[in-house]
């Protein structure tokens, strides 16, 4: 094969020749010219000017054909029969710029593309330049037959080929670098991608690419994938989700190889894929955040010791209930069901039993329940039932013993048997309530009465609780009210030593004068503020006050102050106490602190402490209302008190009943030897009198001598009569 036949030279020329008009139709007319003349004249002679008039109006056409097409974005060039070139354009000439010197009219293809291959202008033809030439003249015939090629210096060009009506070809020439980079990068942002994703046909049923991250998600193989389509993916078969839309987001849930539903939430985006449009799938996998946030719904609606439902869950499947039941005539049974001796078994065996004994309570509970009936935990040891189906109080009478039962045998935890009871409030809808909160408000009071009367029982709810249950929160806020105000201060009653007579002390006493009510009686208030801690509050203003009021009076006049357990456990009494002393200037030795045995029940060793602290301070320590306590003596024996106050109860049978007068006998003579003051509370007549002072009695306090009397009135009371006992008992008490 002759390679490089022209010169340098040459080349030079014929590199021109691409923008001249090719020489040949210069030497002689073209075909049709020559056909037109002769049939004009019908004779071969004419003049030389006419022909030559010929040749300059072809060649203007020929270069508008030619301009024409030089401004067409893609490269076009003619081919004759035999494959030589006839003509092309700039863009053409362009594309191949590497082989501008092959060009020339009636150069043939072949040639040039057959020294392109030699020198290196085709890569894809390195290693099988025959098999690649022969390929790429075969293509030549293959009419509309389309094929890439790689060119030396990276470009892309797409080439399309057709054959014209004389056996001659007009191709086309495209470069489609940028489309192939486009192309190669999409493919690379695809594969390599931690985003799984997946290009399917526009209708979902062929499934076209999947890339890496997809095909491990997923746990499908490249070629099970192939077989699938996006609908088959879907965990609920039926319309696809995607709209048509240019691009979209929507959530759905697809199963994997192993069979596990998994949420997505979807990004979709039409592309060309192939040539063809397609939709992209980018797959974002939702199913862990969900189980979060199902755990977390889940941790808001439950109590997480025994996983029952808590208040909130409850009162939404109470309200669900309530909306049926209200189409019906069945009833709702409300319970709230109190365990016995929780905080007793939590005290004693620790709190790791007592999560355990909750535990298996919910248990038992749950069943004793029938599925429709709902079981929720209220709070540290009530429990919430929602009984459905109720038509007689009977049926809710029925599931209450039945939980009693279930819960009256003992557990065993940790090798211990421990047995616990319970007592249930019920509320019945609609009678009792008919939402929710009102149901479980009244359930809740009626479990107050089942405490009240006779614990392990159950009780109903009555109208009247509600009534009471309103008239003390009414106190509460009134309460808190007169504490803000600085209304409650102390009234004084006298203490009298029996034997002569003389004023020993005062106990202070809280009083509430209300502009409406008048005089409300400790009776009413001072539970309700032991409830609801105001006492503490109550019980150091009380402090104050009497520590303040009594430096005024006489040296060798006490005051008593009432303290409430919850005093206790505030922790900081003993410093309220010193600081009340420091600030009145009175001394430890005038104050008498009164405790009840309620105090002493829980045995609590922070308590008794205290109680030394204070006593070490020279305050004495009186054991009031004795005798109304459980085990009144085993009291005595836990902390050396100063003063014994026996209860109004014992003192106002004293003069008729034999019993009362032998227990205050004994008393008495119990503090002869312990060498305590035995003091005796609620004396109202001189019957009463006569018998204490038989007795023995150290001490007097009652309507007798003086009820409570304001501050102002105790000084007068001290100064005109310091000693003695109102004007009217002077005689008797002297
Ligand atoms: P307490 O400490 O046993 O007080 C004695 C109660 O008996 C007082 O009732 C007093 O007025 C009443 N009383 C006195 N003499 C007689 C009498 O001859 N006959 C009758 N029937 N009653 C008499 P009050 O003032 O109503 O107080 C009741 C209870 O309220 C007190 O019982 C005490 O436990 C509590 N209390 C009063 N003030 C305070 C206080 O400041 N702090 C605390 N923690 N409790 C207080
Ligand atoms: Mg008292
Ligand atoms: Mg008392």
């Amino acid at each position: 094969m002759p390679m490089n036949r022209h010169g340098k030279k040459k080349a030079k020329a014929k590199r021109a020749a691409i923008v001249r008009l090719p020489v040949r139709p210069v030497k002689s007319a073209p075909k049709c010219l020559r056909r037109r003349t002769r049939s004009e004249s019908g004779e071969l002679l004419r003049t030389r000017a006419e022909a030559e008039a010929a040749i300059a109006e072809a060649r203007r056409s020929h270069e508008r054909l030619r301009e024409a097409i030089d401004i067409l974005p893609e490269g076009i060039v003619f081919l004759d029969a035999e494959g030589r070139y006839i003509l092309w354009n700039k863009k053409y000439a362009e594309i191949y710029s590497r082989s501008a010197d092959l060009f020339e009219p009636g150069a043939r293809l072949a040639d040039t593309i057959r020294i392109g291959v030699e020198r290196g202008d085709y890569p894809e033809a390195a290693g099988h330049e025959e098999e690649w030439i022969a390929e790429r003249l075969a293509r030549m015939h293959q009419p509309g037959a389309r094929h890439e090629q790689q060119l030396a210096d990276g470009r892309v060009i797409l080439i399309e080929e057709r054959l014209t009506s004389d056996g001659g070809v007009i191709g086309l020439r495209v470069d489609i670098t940028e489309l192939k980079q486009r192309e190669a990068s999409f493919r690379l942002l695809f594969e390599s991608n931690p985003v799984p994703m997946i290009v399917c046909a526009l209708d979902g049923e062929r499934i076209l690419a999947v890339n890496d991250a997809a095909v491990e998600h997923y746990g499908y193989s490249r070629a099970e994938f192939e077989k699938l389509t996006v609908r088959s993916l879907q965990a609920f078969d039926g319309e696809l989700p995607w709209n048509g839309n240019e691009q979209q987001t929507y959530t759905c849930k697809h199963v994997r190889a192993d069979g596990e539903l998994i949420d997505l939430t979807i990004y979709s985006r039409r592309i060309v894929h192939g040539g063809q449009p397609a939709v992209l799938l980018a797959l974002m996998d939702t199913t862990e955040r969900r189980r979060a946030e199902a755990r977390l719904a889940f941790m808001a609606q439950h109590d997480s010791l025994t996983g029952l439902p808590n208040r909130d869950l409850l009162r939404r499947q109470m309200d669900d209930m309530l909306l049926h039941t209200r189409r019906g005539t069945d009833k709702l049974a409300v319970m709230v069901l109190g365990l016995d001796n929780f905080k007793a078994v939590n005290d004693t065996l620790g709190h790791g039993v007592g999560d355990k004994l909750l535990r298996a309570v919910a248990k038992r509970l749950r069943s004793t329940l029938r599925d429709e009936d709902a079981v929720a935990r209220l709070n540290s040891d009530e429990f919430a039932i929602v009984q459905r189906g109720v038509t007689r109080p009977e049926d809710a009478v029925l599931l209450a013993r039945r939980l009693l039962d279930a819960l009256a045998d003992p557990f065993l935890l940790d090798e211990h048997s421990v047995a616990i009871g319970a007592s249930i409030g019920i509320a019945v809808s609609p009678g009792d309530g008919d939402d929710s909160e009102k149901l479980l408000k009244h359930a809740d009071l009626a479990l107050s009465r089942a405490k009240q009367d006779f614990r392990g029982t159950f009780s109903f709810f009555e109208a009247e609780m509600d009534a009471r249950a309103q008239s003390r929160r009414k106190v509460e806020t009134d309460l808190r009210n007169a504490i803000r105000n600085d209304l409650l201060q102390p009234y004084y009653q006298p203490l009298v030593d029996l034997a002569n007579g003389r004023i020993t002390g005062f106990e202070a006493l809280v009083r509430w004068p209300d502009p409406e009510r008048g005089m409300i009686a400790p009776s009413e208030f001072i539970p309700v503020a032991e409830e609801t801690g105001l006492i503490s509050a109550i019980g150091g203003m009380m402090l104050r006050r009497a520590c303040r009021d009594a430096a005024l009076w006489p040296d060798d006049v006490r005051v008593a102050v009432n303290l409430s357990p919850l005093q206790f456990r505030a922790g900081n009494l003993l410093a309220l106490v010193m600081d009340a002393l420091k600030q009145s200037g009175l001394a430890a030795r005038r104050l008498e602190l009164e405790i009840t045995e309620t105090l002493l029940l829980e045995k609590s060793s922070q308590v008794l402490a205290t109680l030394h602290a204070l006593r070490a301070l020279g305050v004495r320590i009186s054991m009031d209302d004795f005798g109304t306590g459980y085990s009144s003596l085993s009291y005595l024996r836990s902390f050396p008190f100063d003063k014994i106050k026996i209860d109004r109860s014992f003192v106002q049978e004293v003069d008729a009943n034999q019993g009362a007068q032998a227990i205050i006998r004994s008393i008495v003579s119990l503090g002869k030897g312990l060498g305590v003051t035995i003091t005796a509370e609620g004396v109202e007549t001189e019957a009463e009198l006569r018998c204490l002072r038989a007795e023995g009695c150290d001490e007097g306090q009652g309507y007798l001598f003086s009820g409570a009397r304001p501050h102002a009135e105790i000084m007068a009371l001290l100064k005109a009569q310091r000693g003695l006992i109102g004007e009217g008992d002077r005689g008797r008490a002297a």
